[in-house]
């Protein structure tokens, strides 16, 4: 769905159609805001409530991966040591 709104965006964009200005700056904007999460995977120590790189030095006692949208659906958050991109 979310892949989606991009396609149709860059088509919309590609094809010409007339949006004004401030629709395609509204439209750009939402569709930008739109994080690419279902592709990613985030690492997940056996105990704590962040989500990290997969070589973060904090994971030393094993870890497992994730898809980062079930990281984030737990309430994790970024570790601050590996700092994920995302
Ligand atoms: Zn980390």
């Amino acid at each position: 769905m979310r892949t989606f709104a991009k396609a149709l965006a860059l088509v919309l964009f590609l094809s010409g159609i007339a949006l004004n200005e401030g629709q395609m700056a509204q439209y750009e904007k939402a569709v930008a805001a739109i994080p690419d999460v279902e592709e990613i995977i985030v690492y997940v120590g056996a105990t704590g409530t962040k989500y990290h790189r997969e070589n973060c030095r904090t994971l030393r006692n094993g870890a497992y991966p994730m898809p980062l949208r079930d990281a984030l659906n737990e309430g994790r958050e970024p570790c601050k040591v590996c700092e994920p991109s995302v």
